[in-house]
């Protein structure tokens, strides 16, 4: 089986660029990319979920990836 955890990830289509998870995230791992929209570093997040519960917009859900 393969390895997984649990990472945030974003509907870049639909964020806004609010910069509120970028806030709340204590690790770094969300920056805001060319002003548009918000992008998560998978080697960074641990999946605490800080951030999704931040979201105005309820665009960033937690996902299970690959390790
Ligand atoms: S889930 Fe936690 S560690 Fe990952 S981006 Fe969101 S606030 Fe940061
Ligand atoms: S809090 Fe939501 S809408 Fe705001 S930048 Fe982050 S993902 Fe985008």
């Amino acid at each position: 089986m393969v390895p997984t955890k649990r990472n945030a990830v974003v509907d870049q289509a639909v964020c806004v660029a609010c910069g509120c998870c970028v806030k709340v995230c204590s690790l770094s791992a969300i920056q805001i990319l060319h002003g548009l929209y918000a992008n998560v570093d998978s080697a960074r997040c641990v999946g605490c979920g800080k951030c999704v519960r931040e979201c105005p917009a309820s665009v960033i859900h937690l996902k299970e990836v690959a390790r």
